[in-house]
């Protein structure tokens, strides 16, 4: 594996830079500074300025809007936009629903859906989770009849992060029931403003709107919104999971995370002197640091396998385990650097709100962003699922 960046390499990272600092939202990072909840036009607005530079999806292939970057080329993309404290972009149209639709879509479809993923024009869901069905993907009971050109769906979803937002969701249901489990699910392709679809709120630990729950109550979907054969959508089901895993580490956040908790040690004091110089704190840094570079070498040999034609394998579930560990350990540091500032349980100005925050601006979002990040290890497939991946794939248990 090499890990040295190329002359062309280098010369790439320099204008991503140059990029990200002529464009990058000016109202965006304000927002972020302070630590305002962000709205849809503010997720919108990065995604916009990359669609426009054609930048918005590097992973797809070229033919379909992607960028034809190389794996080093995008693990930089993913670097540099971390360096610069960037919002990720929303992975369900670009990241899940897109790959599926260039897999197994009609060229229909394709036409129909993908610029307008690209473009920002229509915000996506995913309705996979049900009350009873999260690990157990496959008993999901919400079912779809067909009605002559249409399907009739009923059911309820869970889960279903930002639907409060979306046009389209991509939803997993029953068309056999008395199939075995897997072989009687179909993917369809729902626009959320159909008559019988309700979006109920979930107001999560932190205070935050961002999961919700979905009723489907006689919903008519057309026939030719189904991607892929009847019966046969958890084969999409499995290619939009592994995409899904891919990135989850959040190699390049969490450096960025480290960073920002060395900055906020160095600024609170411990006693007489700045927190950074305790020795237990700096020896719970250099920890977090040692398995984040850690997990930064095992991404890279799984990158440098990718670069040389193999697919996402088991080491997905292990980046997932490890990163979404470290994010939890990174939120923790942060509320203890920030003592007793994270108590006031300031969540960022919302619209209408004069009340004055306490305490530092780094300190705002700590406790919110703390029991947020709880989330990680659940959510795209639990940690204990995943180590039952690997006891089954790698160790052969
Ligand atoms: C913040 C957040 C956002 C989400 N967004 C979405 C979304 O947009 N769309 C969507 O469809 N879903 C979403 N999910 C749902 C997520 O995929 C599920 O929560 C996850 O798959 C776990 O399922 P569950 O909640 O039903 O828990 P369960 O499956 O009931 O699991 C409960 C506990 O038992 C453990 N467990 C279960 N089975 C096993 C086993 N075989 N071996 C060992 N341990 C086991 C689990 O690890 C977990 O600790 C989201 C979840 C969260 C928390």
């Amino acid at each position: 594996m090499d890990l040295e960046f190329s002359p062309e390499d280098l010369a790439f990272r320099d204008e991503v830079r140059a990029f990200i600092a002529e464009n990058y939202p000016a109202e965006l990072r304000g927002k972020q500074d302070e630590g305002d909840e962000l709205s849809k036009e503010d997720f919108l607005s990065w995604h916009k300025v990359l669609a426009k530079k054609g930048w918005v999806a590097p992973a797809w292939p070229v033919e379909y809007g992607g960028t034809g970057w190389t794996a080093t080329q995008r693990y930089i993309w993913s670097e540099e936009t971390a360096r610069a404290d960037c919002i990720r972009l929303m992975p369900f149209g670009l990241s899940m629903v897109g790959p599926v639709i260039y897999t197994f879509g009609t060229p229909e479809q394709k036409a129909r859906f993908l610029p307008r993923i690209l473009s920002g024009e229509d915000w996506w869901c995913q309705g996979y989770s049900e009350p009873g069905s999260g690990s157990d993907l496959a008993s999901l009971r919400t079912k779809a009849v067909r009605d002559g050109d249409h399907y009739v769906v009923n059911g309820q979803k869970t889960w279903t992060t930002m639907a409060q937002h979306a046009d389209w969701g991509f939803f997993l249901v029953r068309t056999d029931p008395d199939a075995k489990q897997q072989e009687g699910i179909s993917f369809l392709l729902i626009d959320m403003k159909t008559p019988g679809i309700e979006v109920r709120p979930i107001i999560t630990l932190g205070g935050e709107h961002e999961v919700n729950e979905v009723w489907l109550e006689d919903v008519r979907v057309p026939v030719e919104n189904r991607v892929y054969e009847e019966n046969k959508g958890w084969t999409c089901a499995k290619f939009l999971l592994a995409h899904e895993r891919t990135g989850i580490a959040g190699v390049a956040a969490s450096k960025r995370g480290i960073e920002k908790v060395k900055t906020i040690a160095r600024a609170e004091m411990d006693g007489d002197k700045p927190l950074i110089a305790n020795a237990f704190f700096k020896r719970k840094i250099a920890e977090l640091e040692m398995d984040l570079t850690a997990l930064e070498f095992t991404e890279l040999r799984s990158l440098a396998g990718e670069s040389a034609g193999k697919g996402p394998g088991p080491e997905s579930s292990l980046l997932k385990i490890k990163g979404s560990e470290i994010q939890q350990r990174l939120t923790e540091l942060t509320l203890e650097a920030v003592g007793h500032y994270g108590a006031p349980y300031f969540r960022g100005f919302g619209e209408g709100d004069n009340e004055h925050p306490i305490g530092p601006d780094y300190a705002h979002r700590a406790a919110p962003t703390y029991f947020n990040t709880r989330k990680t290890t659940i959510y795209g497939g639990s940690n204990e699922i995943q180590r039952n991946i690997i006891a089954k794939m790698v160790l052969g248990l």
